[in-house]
């Protein structure tokens, strides 16, 4: 957090330094430029009124908390849909809101590139702030580090969140059962073609947008609805809904079916995914999650998504059998049957 000034560097600190309109070295050192950047430039933006002390204090009444911690170093800044701003407050409240947490607080940490446009910085702030606003988190902690030029590219955000579980012991994959349906929320691979679109410049047609969006309040709605019957929730971002597939795999022991032809994907992503020779299944997400819940209340989950949480792409797409030879197994299009493999090096770097 915040450190003494440092009386040698406030002495010598030309004024025009404070005029420019570049995040410069001096910013991260700890004095009077530093407490201008919090004070004037980022604290407004986030509606923040900064207390010099080393840490927050909240007070909670006797109860679970869920803590998740993600950093963003997406490339390009700014995509269709997006930018890592809101992309660093959805991420993390998204962990939250899958582990059936109600995202109560954010911290904020900011490594910053010397040389960084101080525009850029509002406008990430700009949108940070809003996306917090919409989720009811609040930032109550943070961090401003300045490296020199090349040490980062322009901006890295990393932000931990806080959440009160409202059912403790109900959500997980531990609960996952042997003929459980698996859920998808919505339409697969928007995030991760988008911004590879936006950073290798394709022209793409019509271009993709990124699903980057919170999903506390659906998350929240089919708790409600399924209760007990809801097993678990994952949000499918790298690695897509192929990586949630083998994570749960390995966790339960069980082997997860999937159906490609009920795999929700549109037109668009797929025309994109061919061509750019992509699984959809393997591509990331922000806006979308797996649920695992029990058979009886699968169509009750899909109408629910679909009618009262605004996903009208929400789609049985496999379930949970008993262990076969390989733990993720999908029926293709053309109807064989194939091992799908897990998602392994990264052939989307710097998604989110
Ligand atoms: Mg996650």
């Amino acid at each position: 957090m915040m450190q003494h000034d440092n009386a040698q560097a406030t002495a010598t600190c030309p004024t025009q330094l404070i005029a420019g309109d570049r995040i410069q070295l001096a910013h991260g050192e700890g004095g009077r430029l530093m407490r201008q950047l919090l004070m004037e430039r980022i604290a407004p933006h986030l509606g923040l009124n900064p207390a010099w002390d080393d840490a927050a204090r909240c007070t909670v009444a006797a109860s679970q908390l869920a803590v998740s911690t993600d950093s963003f170093v997406v490339s390009p800044l700014f995509f269709p849909g997006g930018d890592i701003g809101s992309l660093a407050v959805y991420g993390t409240v998204n962990d939250l809101a899958v582990s059936g947490a109600q995202p109560l607080w954010l911290t904020l940490s900011l490594i910053l590139e010397e040389g960084l446009p101080l525009e850029t910085l509002d406008r990430i702030l700009i949108s940070l702030r809003a996306a917090a606003t919409e989720c009811e988190v609040a930032i109550i902690a943070g961090d401003t580090k300045v490296v020199p030029h090349g040490a980062v590219d322009k901006i890295f955000v990393n932000t931990t969140g806080v959440g009160q579980v409202r059912q403790p012991g109900s959500l997980g994959c531990a609960r996952i059962q042997e003929a459980d349906a698996l859920i998808v929320s919505g339409s697969l691979a928007h995030h991760g073609i988008a911004v590879l679109a936006a950073r290798e410049q394709l022209q793409l047609s019509p271009a993709p947008r990124s699903d980057s969006a919170p999903l506390h309040r659906v998350c929240q709605r089919l708790q409600q609805t399924l209760g007990e019957q809801l097993h678990a929730m994952r949000d499918a971002t790298r690695g897509g809904l192929s990586a949630v597939m083998h994570e749960w795999a390995q966790s339960t022991g069980k082997t997860m079916r999937l159906f490609e032809n009920r795999i929700p994907v549109t037109a668009g992503i797929r025309g994109a995914c061919e061509l750019l020779g992509l699984d959809p299944i393997y591509v990331a997400n922000e806006g979308v999650f797996v649920a695992a819940v029990d058979a009886s209340v699968a169509e009750q989950a899909i109408a629910t998504l679909q009618q009262e949480c605004g996903c009208p792409e929400a789609r049985i797409v496999g379930e949970v059998i008993r262990q076969q030879q390989t733990p993720v197994i999908i029926q293709r299009l053309m109807g064989n049957w194939q091992s799908l493999d897990e998602p392994s090096g990264a052939p989307l770097p710097r998604i989110c």
